[in-house]
């Protein structure tokens, strides 16, 4: 018999913590305990993933009200009824968050709605009042939106606000140019308001393949944002024409809402790490080894805490190989290696692998990319351009990089990183039939490289 209250105690009631608790729980007969001091699901349920992807689609009906009156349909125009969408969003998160709670009571989990923090290796207090012991505690408290620190920051808004607004503002800046900037420019743009987005550096969506960034930042304009790169916000005022905003290039603009999205920070202070021995980073994120574990035996964190890669599908990796570590017996590092991933602009983003430019640091590539115009969006009457394009090592021939710029390019890649992730060549892809008439079907049918280095 153990002298612990529980086998585990999960901190963060999110898509890793959830996952890991009602395993452990449900299929290794572990004695397991929750607390989650906000609502179940977390940021990708309440106020990530899900609740954007609705507003993507909701932004994207008008391009096609236009598109299907080019293809014969008379229809009048469309009138977006924001009040009426946030309350069925509303809706479908409670939902949601009632199958979060049920999969967790379903699985045996005891939950606590409470703030909880360590007081040693072992022992959790709550806000309840209540002191719990565990064997094992499991660190999954996720992340949060920076905020600004320039005069006016409290005038601006994150992405937890911009689901709950009143009235869509008519004129809205956007700063960052990250994946939340973006997806956000590309909705808020498709809902109708006037978006205008700064982003400090040269070109939005570092990180990724130069390439499909330069596409998207020209579509994106294309669409009507308002995109000012080498552009930063100096000091922010409420007048009586709105937020007036003083930018590092000179101009002094008004706008309804200022939303800010620069990044996100490990929820880790005040969980009473000091002290234990859990070690944290920079920027407060818990530092981890392959195993999940911190430098404190009992203690273990996974997802956006440890800042490692913070997508939702990581999380659930990081929580089922810590189960199987911890509870099975079997030591289960997380392979981080090759994991394809999706922004939701339009056009969208999927990308697996090295962008050519990181690549060709790493070894002699050819580059096989084409951009052209697809023909849904061609009929209709659109310059619109998608770019396939991949990256091939000369050495071994392996895919090192796939990238897609195209409508539903998330649902394309999530199928060419099981190839990638496979090891596939560029004969394998050679040897694959084409599919036809698609988009994708480029992917299979590029002869020649139109660069090699
Ligand atoms: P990102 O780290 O992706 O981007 C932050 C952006 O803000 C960058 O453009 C950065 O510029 C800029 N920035 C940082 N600090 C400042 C500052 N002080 N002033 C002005 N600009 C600044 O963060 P996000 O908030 O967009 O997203 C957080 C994470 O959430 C992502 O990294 C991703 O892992 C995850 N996510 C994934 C999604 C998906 O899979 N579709 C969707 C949404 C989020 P610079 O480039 O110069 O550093």
């Amino acid at each position: 018999m153990s002298n612990f209250d529980y086998d585990l105690f999960v901190i963060g009631g999110g898509s890793g913590g959830v996952r890991a608790a009602r395993v452990a729980a449900g299929e290794t007969g572990a004695k397991v305990a929750l607390a989650e001091e906000d609502r179940y699901g977390g940021t990708c349920v309440i106020r990530g993933c899900v609740p954007k992807k609705l507003m993507v689609f909701a932004s994207e009906y008008p391009a096609m009200v236009e598109d299907a009156r080019a293809y014969g349909w008379t229809l009048s125009d469309p009138v977006f009824d924001w009040p009426a969408f946030r309350g069925k969003l509303e809706a479908e998160l409670d939902r949601l968050e009632g199958i979060y709670r049920n999969l967790l009571s379903g699985a045996g989990v005891t939950t606590y709605d409470a703030r909880a923090r360590l007081r040693d290796a072992h022992t959790i207090a709550l806000s309840s009042g209540e002191v719990v012991t565990a064997k094992h505690i499991l660190i999954a408290s996720g992340g949060r939106p920076v905020t600004p620190d320039i005069p006016g920051g409290e005038l601006a808004i994150t992405s937890n606000e911009i689901f709950h607004l009143d009235t869509l503002p008519d004129r809205i800046l956007v700063v960052g140019g990250g994946y939340i900037a973006c997806e956000f420019a590309g909705i808020l743009n498709g809902l109708g308001c006037q978006v205008t987005q700064f982003y400090r550096g040269a070109q939005i969506l570092r990180g990724f393949d130069d390439e499909a960034r330069g596409l998207i930042a020209d579509e994106m304009r294309q669409n009507g944002v308002n995109i000012h790169c080498g552009t930063n916000i100096l000091e922010m005022v409420r007048d009586g024409a709105g937020i007036k905003v003083k930018a590092t290039n000179g101009s002094e603009m008004h706008f309804d809402q200022v939303l800010f999205a620069i990044g996100r920070d490990p929820n880790s202070d005040d969980l009473g790490l000091e002290g234990l021995g859990v070690e944290t980073g920079r920027r407060g994120e818990i530092l981890v080894d392959a195993y999940s574990q911190t430098a404190v035996p009992s203690i273990y964190a996974i997802g956006d805490v440890t800042d490692r890669v913070n997508l939702t599908p990581v999380a659930i990796r990081e929580g089922m190989a810590f189960v199987e570590t911890v509870f099975r017996g079997n030591p289960t590092p997380v392979d981080h290696d090759l994991i394809p991933s999706a922004v939701f602009t339009q056009p969208e983003l999927g990308t697996v692998g090295l962008s050519e430019e990181d690549a060709r640091e790493q070894e002699a590539i050819e580059v096989y990319c084409t951009s052209f115009k697809p023909m849904q969006q061609s009929f209709a009457g659109r310059s619109d351009r998608v770019l396939m394009k991949l990256v091939v090592s000369q050495a071994t021939r392996k895919i090192l990089g796939c990238h897609i710029v195209a409508p539903q390019a998330g649902e394309m890649i999530q199928l060419a990183g099981i190839a990638v992730k496979m090891g596939a060549t560029k004969e394998d892809f050679d040897r694959t039939v084409a599919v036809h008439p698609t988009m994708s079907e480029e992917l299979v049918t590029m002869r020649e490289p139109v660069r090699t280095s």
